[in-house]
Formats: C-alpha cells, sequence, structure tokens
C-alpha cells in the first residue's frame, strides 16, 4: 500500500534509507505508519512536534563483542544488541532473544513493535529489545553459562531496574535468565528487578512463565466472544513449541477446544485427539528435544518434515506462536480455504503483510501480535511491581490482573479502530491505541 499522506510517505523513505538491509524493521515501520494516516489527518500537531520522526529512530543502539569458551577450550565470538528504542512512558522493556538468525534489523523490528505493545498493556514501560546471534541449541549447560555470563559482563553497563529492564523471548528462558542475573548481581552486587523472568526462588513473578500464552487466549476469547463465539469444541492448530505454544495450548484447552498440531523449525506434529501437553512439556522444557519425539509417545499422531506445512492443517482458530513471517500469503489462502474463523498472533509478526491483507479481505477474525502477545511483557511489569514493593503476589492474583488487563487490550484496541473509521481492524486499532498514549507522553517531554 502506498500512503495518502505525503508526509507519512517521507518518514518511510527515510526509515528504508537509514536502515538499509533490514526488510523486518520496515516491514514493521510500514504496518503502524499505514495505520496513522487518520490520526494524523485528526491530529496536524503530531508533525510539528515530530514525535513520528522521532518515535522511527531509536533512542539509543548498543552493539559488542561477546567472547566465550566452548567444552574444547576454542573461543567463540558472537554479536550482543540492545536497542533502547522509547522510554516516554517508562523504563526500556522488552526481551533477549538468542538464534542465529539474530542482526541488527531483527532486533530492531522488535524493540519497534515493542513500544506499542508495551504502551498497550496500560503499564508504565518503554521499549527495548536485545539480543544475540548465539544458538543455545546444541550447547552443554556450562556453554550456555559462559555465554551468558560474557553477554552480561558488556550489558550490565547499560540497564537497571529503572532505566532498562530485558526478559526472555526466543532461545532466552528460565536457565539463561538465571545466568545473565547471577552475573548482574556479581557484577553490581546490588539484588534488584533488573530482568524479568526470573525463578521463583529469587524474585520471579507467579504466572510469568504461563502469561504470553494464557493472554494469548484470553485476548482471543475476548475477540471471540464479542462476536458470539469462543473456544468451546474448536479446532486449534498451533504452530511452535517454546514458551509461548505450550501455555497458548494449555489455556486452549481449558476454554474447551481441541489443539491437534505443534511444530519446531524441523517439523510439525498432528494429533486427531488432542495434542497431549504434558508431554510437550517433558519434551521440550525437560529433555530439550525435538517435536518429532512426541509421536513415539503417541502412536496415533502423525510427524511430518517441514514447518509450513503445519497451516495446510484444517481449523477452526490459528495460534501462530513460533516465529516471524512464518504465515505467508499461500499458507494464508490455505487456513481460509480450509474455513479458519480466526487467527490471534501469538509470535512477533508471524503474518506476512499479505497474509494479514488476505485474513482482512475475507472478513475473518484477526488478533495482531502487538495486542494479543501483550500479556508476557504486562506480568513482567507486574514483576517489576512486586520486586519494587519486595512482595508477592499469588499465581490466582497475577492471573486474574492478566486476564482483566488481555480483556482491556481487547477493547481499547477494538474502540480506537471504531474511533478512527476502521471498525474491526485490530491491526489499526491496536497501532493507533499505542500510538496515541507515547506521542502525548513524547510531545509532553519537549524536543529530548
Ligand atoms: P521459544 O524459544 O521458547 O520457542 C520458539 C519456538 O518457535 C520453538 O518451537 C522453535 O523451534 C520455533 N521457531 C523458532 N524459530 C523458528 C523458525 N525460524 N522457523 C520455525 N520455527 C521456529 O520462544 P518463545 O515461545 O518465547 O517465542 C516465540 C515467539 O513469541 C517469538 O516470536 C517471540 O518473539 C514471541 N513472544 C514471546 C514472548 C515470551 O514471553 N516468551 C512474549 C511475546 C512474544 P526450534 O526449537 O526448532 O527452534
Amino acid at each position: 500500500m502506498s500512503f495518502q499522506n505525503q508526509y507519512l510517505a517521507e518518514v518511510m523513505d527515510k526509515v528504508i534509507a537509514r536502515n538499509p538491509g533490514e526488510p523486518e524493521f520496515h516491514q514493521a515501520v510500514q504496518e503502524v505508519l499505514e495505520s496513522l494516516e487518520p490520526v494524523i489527518a485528526k491530529h496536524p500537531e503530531y508533525i510539528t512536534c515530530g514525535v513520528i520522526d522521532s518515535i522511527v529512530e531509536p533512542e539509543r543502539i548498543i552493539k559488542f563483542r561477546v567472547p566465550w569458551v566452548d567444552d574444547q577450550g576454542k573461543v567463540q565470538i558472537n554479536r550482543g544488541f540492545r536497542i533502547q528504542f522509547n522510554s516516554a512512558i517508562g523504563p526500556y522493556k522488552g526481551g533477549l532473544r538468542f538464534h542465529p538468525s539474530v542482526y541488527e534489523g531483527i532486533i530492531k523490528f522488535l524493540g519497534f513493535e515493542q513500544i506499542f505493545k508495551n504502551a498497550l498493556t496500560g503499564l508504565p514501560i518503554g521499549g527495548g529489545k536485545g539480543g544475540s546471534d548465539f544458538d543455545p541449541k546444541g550447547k552443554s549447560d556450562m556453554e550456555v553459562m559462559r555465554f551468558c555470563q560474557s553477554f552480561m559482563t558488556e550489558l550490565a553497563k547499560y540497564i537497571g531496574a529503572d532505566t532498562d529492564v530485558p526478559a526472555g523471548d526466543i532461545g532466552v528462558g528460565g536457565r539463561e535468565i538465571g545466568y545473565l542475573f547471577g552475573q548482574y548481581k556479581r557484577l553490581r552486587d546490588e539484588f534488584t528487578g533488573v530482568l524479568t523472568g526470573k525463578g521463583l526462588t529469587y524474585g520471579g513473578s507467579l504466572a510469568r512463565t504461563e502469561a504470553t500464552g494464557y493472554g494469548l487466549c484470553y485476548f482471543a476469547d475476548a475477540m471471540l466472544r464479542d462476536h458470539g463465539s469462543s473456544f468451546e469444541g474448536k479446532t486449534v492448530v498451533i504452530s511452535g513449541s517454546g514458551n509461548v505454544a505450550i501455555y497458548a495450548a494449555e489455556k486452549a484447552a481449558v476454554l474447551g477446544a481441541k489443539v491437534v498440531t505443534m511444530s519446531d523449525s524441523n517439523g510439525y506434529v498432528y494429533d486427531p485427539d488432542g495434542i497431549d501437553v504434558a508431554l510437550v512439556k517433558d519434551i521440550k522444557e525437560v529433555r530439550r528435544a525435538r517435536i518429532k519425539e512426541y509421536v513415539v509417545a503417541r502412536p496415533k499422531a502423525e510427524y511430518h518434515e517441514g514447518c509450513k506445512g503445519v497451516w495446510t492443517v484444517k481449523c477452526d482458530i490459528a495460534l501462530p506462536c513460533a516465529t516471524q513471517n512464518e504465515i505467508d500469503e499461500e499458507s494464508a489462502k490455505i487456513l481460509l480455504a480450509n474455513g479458519v474463523q480466526a487467527v490471534a498472533e501469538g509470535a512477533n509478526m508471524p503474518s506476512t503483510p499479505e497474509a494479514i491483507h488476505a485474513f482482512q479481505k475475507a472478513g475473518i477474525l484477526f488478533a495482531p501480535a502487538k495486542a494479543s502477545n501483550a500479556g508476557g511483557v504486562a506480568t513482567s511489569a507486574l514483576e517489576m511491581s512486586q520486586n519494587s514493593m519486595r512482595y508477592s503476589w499469588t499465581f490466582e492474583e497475577v492471573d486474574a490482573k492478566l486476564h482483566d488487563i488481555m480483556v482491556n487490550i481487547y477493547h481499547n484496541a477494538s474502540a480506537a479502530a471504531k474511533e478512527y473509521g476502521m471498525e474491526g481492524n485490530l491491526v489499526a486499532g491496536a497501532n493507533i491505541a499505542g500510538f496515541l498514549k507515547v506521542a502525548e507522553a513524547m510531545k509532553a517531554h519537549g524536543v529530548v
């Protein structure tokens, strides 16, 4: 889509020129700017005060060498990143991703999305993201520990409980957060809530592990109910078998659905009787094995090589929970031809723009990641509150707050879409509602 507003077109051109070779970042910015057309028409002051030019430029980019020694005694060098994108409404907040595909453009796209997502939670957190091209897969615990310690030795200079609070993402779970936290505490000699997703014995919040997946289902449930439907009796296809996917599968089943697939980057499993979530937890969380192990214990289930095939399985609801751009136009059309009624994004930017267009054109319910996967970061912010108070809420208390936050996000995104003449378009609604909150704060701060 091209822009009607000349100013937005110029901002987009500048983003592409200044950030060459970073298509994921361009894609994320393009989607937000497209949503802002009606906002600019109503609020031309955002042009004068420069908030749109500013919001697409990170406040700070930190890039560093991460040297570590592998089990064979060989020195390995990785790259570390932290992008502190926007602190208008609170300290930078966003995960760390350890995956070989990580480069500056991936972290920039994720950090940019995080600004709006964090604003949507209603909690005081700015946007940031970080990570490394380190691949934890196949590494021993000691190698992961040495890497995390080296990574934190540099990162510690730039973060803090009131400055920038990282968390997990792809490849960064409880084990990695533990090693990172231990090294930070040692370097700084302080016990603060500098990271979230911590273990329960040292300041973690109950329900943080479950939060993104559960929150995704709470959001999808609110969206379905608003349209006279629910999870009850529905067939659900889920991609991924990591943190988000596992807890989305668990909650979808509790809400009455049958989840029939899960995947990893090698292939997917189809279980006509419904996925056994306890078995997936054992394979992925305890044994750290591949999803194809699933069929060894469940002979009626099938394993198929190639993760894209997961979208050919007939379903009512699709929850992409693996990675960016995993649903392309072709997969979207297959889902639609098979009668999908709702797609809710658990991963960040899992649908390509062409796929989103196909879903919207077909008039099905579509929940964009910024809104529907905000439960993880929202619960991270609740972890920060508990750390500041030096107090812990019960699982039920945190889960109830998460539920309310997700239902509120749905209603706020839905209301913003309606107010700006795009009723039912939650992509636009989420972008607009998130943007307005941050833009007002930026405007109030002056030129900074
Ligand atoms: P995990 O590392 O726990 O799991 C990721 C899953 O996705 C694994 O099954 C992995 O398979 C699969 N996957 C990763 N990369 C690819 C790829 N290129 N192609 C196909 N499959 C892939 O990560 P999370 O569950 O934490 O994160 C999943 C998504 O959710 C990401 O987009 C993340 O940014 C987003 N997210 C996560 C939040 C959280 O709280 N954890 C919060 C909000 C968003 P394999 O094991 O083969 O790599």
